[in-house]
């Protein structure tokens, strides 16, 4: 009886002082994309101001083979290129990054994100930096690196990278080799090993494999995979038994849409979360879901509000790290749970 209670006691301390884990991880998406325009070198400054741990990059590459942080292939959505270049449209009514060189690229404003709708243009999301004012550019993966870099040097901190190489299948088509620039890239500023602080991520598995495999090797390091995940279908091998175990001999964590670790479904009353979480924890995968926003309209019901959301994410479904557009809305929810 009396080592019961010694039990019961002991327990409840730990519950009692059990606290987020100083492990998981806060992603800057796209930088402080909820404040200030995504990719550009001022939301990344601003991310990394605000206490982000690592700091995403999309990829995509142009004409003459430079390495740009955008998060389309195309051009259309995030800057003024159908005003400087409108005769370099394609077929599709697009501009693609890949048809313009990096000098081109250069001279284009980039801005908070827009559709179109007839002519006009629509701000993305209406609570946001206000589209074409101030003064942003498209910054090459480098001069990414280089402020991160930077900025570790003069604080003193070792915040991450984590990049992301976009549509290699689409790059490959056009005869160009993305994953292995960017892996040479990567080399070249240190970034050797899993003890680095870097994720490289895609959505592509059998481009994932190929990092794996072949490039790793090849460029001569070995650093941290991640599989973006969006959906049960592109590889429903995955949510079988032992795709998790397959996975990992690739991959070192998934990246899932967040509708797949608590079911889109659920309501405040009946939270419904997945078994993704701990399969891919049986697997020896880190889970960093996407993608946690607080503008109107993407905090889920079941949740309410964002700290809320955060803590069925981190506490309940035990997730390893998010990407947010807020970074300083998680950092908080993390110093504070
Ligand atoms: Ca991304």
């Amino acid at each position: 009886m009396r080592l019961l209670t010694v039990f019961l006691a002991l327990l409840s301390s730990l519950v009692t002082f059990k606290t987020l884990s100083a492990e998981k991880i806060i992603i800057a998406h796209r930088g402080a994309s909820g404040y200030l325009p995504e990719h550009t070198l001022a939301g990344k400054a601003m991310a990394y101001a605000m206490g982000a741990h690592y700091i995403e990059q999309d990829v995509v590459m142009t004409k003459d083979d430079a390495l740009i942080v955008l998060h389309d292939i195309t051009l259309d959505r995030t800057t003024d290129v159908s005003e400087k270049f409108p005769n370099r449209i394609r077929d599709n009514g697009r501009y693609y990054a890949i048809d313009f060189t990096l000098e081109e690229i250069r001279s284009l404003s980039a801005t908070e994100g827009f559709r179109l709708r007839g002519d006009e243009r629509v701000q993305g999301y209406q609570n946001r930096f206000p589209m074409n004012s101030s003064s942003f550019s498209v910054s090459t993966l480098e001069e990414e690196i280089q402020l991160i870099q930077g900025l570790n040097k003069s604080t003193g901190k070792d915040i991450g990278i984590y990049p992301e190489i976009k549509q290699p299948k689409f790059h490959r088509d056009e005869g160009k080799d993305i994953s292995t620039a960017v892996v040479r890239l990567l080399k070249e500023y240190g970034y050797l090993s899993k003890s680095d602080k870097v994720f490289l991520q895609t959505f592509s598995f059998e481009e994932l494999k190929e990092i794996k495999t072949n490039i790793f090797p090849e460029v001569g390091i070995e650093i941290n995979l991640i599989q973006l995940i969006g959906n049960n279908t592109t590889y429903p091998w995955i949510f079988e038994e032992g795709g998790m175990k397959k996975l990992a001999n690739f991959a070192d964590g998934i990246g899932p849409e967040k509708g797949l670790v608590i079911s889109r479904e659920s309501t405040a009353s009946n939270v419904q979360i997945t078994s993704l979480v701990s399969r891919a924890h049986a697997a020896g995968l880190k889970v960093h879901p996407y993608t946690y926003r607080l503008d109107p309209g993407q905090v889920p019901d079941y949740a309410g509000n964002f700290d809320e959301l955060l803590r069925k994410h981190f506490q309940d479904a035990d997730v390893d790290g998010v990407f947010t557009d807020f970074p300083d809305k998680a950092i908080q929810f993390l110093q504070s749970n």
